[in-house]
Formats: C-alpha cells, structure tokens, sequence
C-alpha cells in the first residue's frame, strides 16, 4: 500500500490542500487528503519539490551574504525530528530482514519497514502496522522497544497505560516521531466508510449557506429574552405554526438568506460543545444590558468568542429603559478591543430592545451581511454530516436528537453514523415540529431512528451503507465501555510544554488565569507574558479576578490552555472536571513560583513532580542478626500492605531517622513479593542495621505526579 495525502503532507511538512494542489500541477490525479499515492507519485512529487539547483541554477550569493532561502525551499524541507532518536536506524533496511540487536523477540504483528527515500537519512522511516488498533505490547513490538521503554515514554506524556491497553493513534504516532519512524496504519473500516467525508469539495459545488449564531453575555442581560422574541416574531404569515417547540437550536427567515440560533445561550454551553471538538458556532452575539454594562461575564464571553476566533457581534439590549447609557458601554467595549464602527472601529453594534423589539430586525440583518464576509459555503450533494446540539430518551419516539446539518444534506432514509451511535434515519422534524423530507445544511433537524441516545458535541455523518455505521458504532462503544480509563493523552501541561515546542507542535503557551483581586492579576499577567519568547508567545486568553471556575477549565479544554490560579480556590466542579479533561491545572500563593514554574516549563527544566503514596505501616516487634544480612526486623504489618519494591521510612518515636529501600522480604524463611495488613514478616533494610524493637516503618512508592492539583 501507498502512502497516504496527508501523510506524505506531514512528512513533506506541507498543508494537505497544498500537496494536492501541487500533485494536480504534476498530473497526479488525486481527489481527497485520504487517496493512497503509488511510490512513482511519491518520487515524483518529492523530485518537483526539491530546491530546484539542478533545473534553475541558482545564483550563488554573495560570499559575504548568508544564502537566503526562497519561501519555497523553506517549506519543501523535509520535516525535521527535532528530538534525537534513540536507536538511530543504521540503514533503511526492512527491520525483518536485518533486526538490530536490541529489537525485542519475534513481535505478533511483523513490522515491515520499508525504506522511504534511500540516502535522505532524515526522513522517517516507515514502520506498516498490520492493524489499526494496537496494545502497548503490540506496538512497542512494533517500533523495536522493550514494554518498559516504551511504557516509559507514555508516561512522559503523560499517558498512563497497562500492558494489554489500547493505545491511541495520536500517542503511536508522537512515540514514533521521536524514534523517527513514521507509522503507516491500515485503513480503518472507518476511514473507508468516511472517504466521501474526507474528501475536499469541489469549489463549483459548493453553495452560501446561512451563519449560526449563539447568544453570549452576562446573566440576566436579556439572551433567553432576545431568543425567545425572535423565536416567537420571526413567523413568515403564510407559514403555519410557530416555532414553539425547543429543539435546542431554529432557523429564521431574513430576506432571502437564513440565520440559525443556538438555543441554549452563554459560554459554558458554547465552550462545552468546543470541547467535545465540535465546532458550531460561526457568530457570536454579545449581549450587554444598556443599564448594566460591561460585566465580568461579558469579558468571559468575550473571551471565549476569541478563544474560538469565532467573530462577535454586539446586541445593547434594554435600550427602552430610561438609564440605558450607550456611550458608556462602547466606551467599556473600545477598552475591551471591540471598538464600535460608529467610532471608528470595526465592531458591529445594534441597540436593541427584547421588551418593545426595537432593533431586532436591524440585528439579524446585521447577521447576515457580517456573515457575508465569512463566505460561509457548503456542499447541498454531499452525503450529510455535521453535529450534535442535544439528545434525549423520549417515552414514544425513543432516541431522539437535534443535530445541526454542517454539510451535504440530510435525508429520511439515510444510514448515519453519530457518536458510538448508529441508525438508519426514521423521521426528520424541523424547529416547527413539522416533518421534513430532507435538511440542507445549517438546518437544524430532531433526528429519530438511532440506536441509543448520543452525547451533545457528537459528530454524526451519513454512510454508504447502514451496516458500515453499525459496525463502527458498535466497536466505538465497546472501545468506550473498554476503555473506562482512557489511555488518551491530556491536553498541555507545564511538565510536557517544552517537548511540545520542541516538536514543532506549539508555538503558542495558552493560559487562563485567575487572581483574588484586579492587582495581582495584573502583575502576575504582567509578569507571565514577559516570559514569552521569538519561539514561543505566551497567550493569556483570558483572566478574571475570582476563583477557578468550571467555565474556566472548559475553556482551558477546548482551547488546550493551562490554567493557573493566585490566591484563588478552585470550586470543586472545576477540580473534577480538569480531572476529567486533563487540564492541567495549578495554583499559587507566591508570584515567583508562578514566574519560576512557567519559566522552567518553558525552557525544559520543570522537574517532574514526584508524589509519595502511603502503601503500608509496620511495627518492629522483634530484631534478629542474621549473618551476611544484618539485622533483620521481625515486623507485623499494622495497615495497608509492604511490597519488596516500596521505599521505607524508619520512624522512631517521632523522628524520622532512616530512608532506603527494602533489602528483604521474607515469611517463614521464604522470599515474598508483598505482605498484607496484620500478617508478621522478616524484612531487612538495605544499608541499615540500626534498627530497634519498637520503631514504625512506613512504606511508600514514588509516583511521578500526573498533574498538580490545586489545594483546596
Ligand atoms: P439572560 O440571563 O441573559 O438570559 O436574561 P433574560 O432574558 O432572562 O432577562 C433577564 C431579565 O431582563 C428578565 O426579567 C427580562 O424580562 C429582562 N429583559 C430582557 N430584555 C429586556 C429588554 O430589552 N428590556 C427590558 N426592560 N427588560 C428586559
């Protein structure tokens, strides 16, 4: 098998789109990132994208000029490893012929590695997995690690996994860029069954289609009211029934165009959905009460509007009150870096009114024509995908979910794929409770038909086949229940941040942070940014006096930001879902230590944090001289356990006087692994002979810690 668009892109350091296009230039028929090139395309394209000395003879610069690249030659480099490989690849010989000594025994799954590029020594070389989904064991076979080494470099990344767990695409991948080796995967049932899906549109086949918009801003600023005035008004006459019913998400005629509304207003649900990776929203309307004003969760939706680079329009709602004051919030906005157009600026700004409706209409036609610069397009032929906005179990219709069509169109009948849910679709319902045929995209539909009840934030896509869908949704679930810890790897952390820009993969340290009052976060935001370097910007992307809130942790989620509080608390929603989301998350009393921590993250130098934990507690009831061993303790143990391999403190009254690790373990003249709770045992210290009749042992392991979590 070839290799794949989007591989041989990577490698060649190239955008999919770019490689395509370039490919197309050569004659190289190719219609999607997911085509498979034969190794004639390969060297080809890789002959074309050399620096071109040998075709156009390249001026030879000036001696006392360094040669500059063109932008070309910069690109077309072949993609660097940056970290060294641990075991080099002496030749690009297939591994099965000439195994190097240290590979590990005859693996499960061959590998077969074949040379890429003879004589370019940097580029990966190729290791063809046999099978898609592979076990620690299975992989470290795979790549010629022993299970310890390998188990090793997962834990540096901070995936935690056993021998017999599955690992991850990604996590196989990072693993192998170290080594330098690229993997090639089989294609998946599911990569084959979503080819139509990876391919690109054709640009002559694409269609405008109408933005969708989510209401965003501090409580009790008039979101639901502004939702619930257009829902109740924005009834063409000849149209029956009104949009009454909540599907979470409708769809409202403006002139000739369509705007579509999330129902479920504010930035939490806005975020959550981001961070189940669902991109949904293309606008975002800010609403801010004239008598209010700015407040702190309008910065927050601000933020996360940025966060999502999703483009923001300002609704001043309230406007009938007599103490709307408009020049005060723009004057709060202009300081916010959304300077209104009527000052100047470019931020597009309605006063409106959910109570009278003044400037409603003004606002959705607002919509549309800043939409109109967004050149939102979609493809009405393409099988239909797009997401999911929420989902229940109802007593008569069973499974039902409103999804969002993103593109291609969705119709009854169509085999779909939603989540670790299948089905084929039953009925169709419009925002009305009308049924309907079919649903272009940005439509968004209740959906029935599936097999079980998906999570908001699925992505759902039609298939050839209802048993293709089947079969994916049925392993994807298993592969859930399977996988109750996740070997997955969690989002950035201060321990793995300068890996990451070592590897080329951030160039960008985002943050959230959090202080108790306005003065210290400033300082400390002042301080953290001049941490930034040419290599690596540190990004604030968003900060607010106050504790760490949920909100804050699913915005670190989404946008893969590490979130550091000052003085703060962090309530216990937000300490259960950063340890949900892995998100790393950190807090500190002294401004230094924030200084120092990110530093040393940014340079390499952060030390793995290691943690003890308690295993067991014995007591010394007895010594003995045992020749060549010393003294031995005859000990009961009086909790928990001790194991050969745990660390002992030896406590005597209330000092501790000795550290050291176990020299035996012994019950009844036999070598033990572990002794439990209440059970006597021989144990000696390696290095220690001074132990007395009534001294504790405390027994513990050293764990790398996964991440800091905050102190309550
Ligand atoms: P949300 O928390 O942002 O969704 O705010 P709501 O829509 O629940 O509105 C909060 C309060 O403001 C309610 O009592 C509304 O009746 C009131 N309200 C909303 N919009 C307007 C408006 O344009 N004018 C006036 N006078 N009151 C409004």
């Amino acid at each position: 098998m070839g290799i794949r668009v989007y591989q041989l892109a990577k490698e060649l350091g190239l955008e999919s789109k770019e490689l395509m296009s370039r490919l197309q230039k050569l004659g190289i028929k190719v219609s999607g990132h997911m085509n498979s090139l034969g190794e004639d395309s390969v060297s080809k394209i890789k002959d074309a994208l050399k620096p071109s000395a040998k075709k156009e003879p390249v001026k030879k610069p000036a001696a006392d000029k360094k040669p500059v690249l063109t932008k070309k030659e910069k690109v077309v480099k072949p993609a660097t490893p940056v970290s060294v490989p641990v075991q080099k690849p002496a030749s690009s010989v297939a591994v099965v012929q000439a195994p190097a000594p240290v590979l590990a025994p005859a693996p499960a799954v061959a590998p077969v590695v074949t040379p890429v590029v003879s004589g370019a020594p940097q580029i990966p070389k190729k290791v063809i997995l046999k099978k898609f989904s592979l076990t620690v064991k299975d992989f470290s076979q795979n790549i010629g690690l022993t299970v310890p080494e390998l188990i090793k470099r997962l834990m540096k990344r901070k995936v935690f996994a056993t021998i017999n767990q599955t690992l991850e695409k990604t996590v196989m991948e990072e693993v192998a860029l170290e080594l330098n080796l690229s993997l090639e995967f089989p294609q998946s049932v599911e990569e084959i069954a979503l080819t139509a899906h990876n391919e690109l549109d054709d640009p002559k086949e694409l269609v405008s289609r109408g933005p969708v918009v989510t209401f965003m801003g501090h409580v009790d600023h008039g979101k639901t009211s502004l939702l619930d005035y257009i829902r109740k008004t924005r009834v063409a006459a000849k149209e029956t029934g009104g949009i009454t019913q909540h599907i979470g998400a409708y769809q409202v005629q403006i002139g000739e165009g369509k705007v579509t509304f999330l129902d479920t207003p504010g930035h939490e649900a806005f975020t959550a959905l981001r961070a189940r990776g669902a991109n949904a929203t293309d606008v975002v309307v800010l609403v801010v009460a004239a008598d209010d004003g700015v407040m702190p969760q309008t910065i927050e939706a601000i933020d996360h509007a940025r966060a999502a680079n999703v483009p923001i329009v300002v609704a001043i709602n309230k406007c009938d009150l007599p103490t709307a004051n408009l020049d005060r919030i723009k004057t709060k906005l202009a300081e916010l870096n959304l300077l209104t157009e009527d000052w100047g600026g470019k931020t597009v700004a309605i006063p409106v009114s959910a109570k009278t409706g003044t400037g409603v209409d003004t606002l959705l036609e607002m919509l549309l024509l800043e939409t109109d610069l967004l050149e939102l397009k979609a493809n009405l032929k393409k099988p239909a995908s797009g997401v999911v906005i929420e989902a229940k179990l109802t007593g008569e219709r069973g499974a039902v979910a409103t999804v969002l069509v993103q593109n291609g169109t969705l119709r009854i009948g169509d085999p779909v794929l939603c989540g670790s849910r299948w089905g084929k679709i039953r009925a169709l319902w419009n925002d009305r409770l009308q049924t309907v045929q079919e649903a272009p995209p940005a439509m968004p539909v209740e959906i029935l038909g599936l097999s079980g009840v998906p999570e908001a934030g699925d992505k759902f896509y039609v298939l050839p086949g209802v048993e293709q869908a089947k079969e994916i949704a049925t392993k994807r679930l298993a592969r859930k229940e399977e996988l109750g810890v996740r070997a997955t790897r969690s989002h950035v952390t201060l321990e793995d941040l300068y890996q990451q820009i070592k590897e080329g993969k951030i160039k960008e340290l985002k943050l959230i942070t959090k202080a108790d009052v306005q003065g210290s976060l400033e300082v400390l935001n002042q301080i953290i940014t001049r941490l930034g370097t040419e290599e690596v910007k540190v990004n604030i992307i968003h900060s607010g006096v106050g504790d760490i809130s949920e909100s804050d942790i699913m915005l670190a989620a989404a946008s893969d930001a590490i979130t550091i509080g000052f003085h703060v608390r962090v309530d216990f929603n937000a300490q259960a879902s950063a340890a949900r989301e892995r998100v790393d998350l950190r807090t500190y009393d002294i401004i230094y230590e924030v200084e120092n921590a990110v530093r040393a993250a940014m340079e390499g130098l952060l030390e793995p944090e290691i943690q003890e934990q308690m295993v067991g507690k014995a007591e010394v009831i007895e010594t003995f001289n045992v020749p060549k061993a010393g003294t031995i303790a005859g000990c009961k143990i009086t909790d928990g356990k001790i194991h050969r391999k745990a660390l002992l403190r030896v406590i005597r009254g209330k000092d501790v006087i000795f550290k050291g690790k176990i020299g035996s373990l012994r019950r009844f003249k036999e070598d033990v692994r572990e002794v439990l709770q209440g059970v006597e045992c021989g144990l000696g210290i390696e290095g220690f002979n001074e132990i007395h009749k009534g001294d504790l042992l405390e027994a513990y392991e050293e764990i790398e810690k996964e991440r800091k979590l905050a102190r309550n």
